[in-house]
């Protein structure tokens, strides 16, 4: 009995050991698959673009408490490419839209939203709320989740710019800007 628990133990140990082996793998796939970083702005510019002249015609119909809604990691930060830059795309939209009197909104996979904020000040952003993960949510849940609360403080969110398609399950926004993830190659 002894024996076949302390067995048991070991084979579990090879097993972990495998799992790392095989994350480490793709995790060298993952940077070569990566375009570079010219392309990935070109490919950034090209979704954001639209959403200046959108945004103009939202404000001229009307609303309470306009909101945008922006994902940070890979969004609204470099986070891949230059860790803790802005992606300047996306700052110049939450720039025209606090200058619009939009409120900008951050929805994260993130847990802590304290480090998020400063992160995001250093960056350049003026952050009116940050919406994080709790530590075992699912990320598309999390995301949904929090739209519904922000739309429950009685924000109406219009654009909702991300990365990932976890950043845009389950609605709760009027149009989406979807950012390049290569496949789930950018997290
Ligand atoms: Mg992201």
């Amino acid at each position: 009995m002894e024996r076949g628990y302390s067995m048991g133990f070991k084979g579990a140990a090879i097993a972990l050991f495998t799992v790392a082996g095989v994350v480490a793998t793709s995790g060298t796939a993952e940077a070569a698959a990566l375009p570079s970083y010219e392309q990935w702005q070109a490919d950034v510019k090209q979704v954001m673009d639209p959403a200046i002249p959108w945004l103009e015609q939202r404000v001229a119909q009307g609303g309470e408490n306009l909101a945008i809604v922006l994902d940070i990691d890979n969004t609204s930060l470099e986070t891949e490419y230059h860790k803790g830059e802005p992606n300047k795309p996306v700052l110049a939209v939450a720039r025209w839209a606090k200058d619009h009197d939009m409120a900008v909104l951050f929805v994260t996979a993130r847990s802590f939203s304290g480090k998020a904020r400063g992160d995001l000040a250093k960056a350049g952003y003026e952050v009116d709320e940050i919406c994080t993960r709790g530590l075992i949510e699912r990320f598309g849940k999390a995301k949904a989740r929090c739209r519904k609360d922000l739309a429950e403080q009685g924000y109406t969110i219009t654009a909702n710019i991300g990365n990932r398609d976890t950043d845009f399950q389950g609605g709760g926004f009027e149009k989406e800007y979807k950012l390049p993830d290569y496949d789930g190659e950018l997290s």
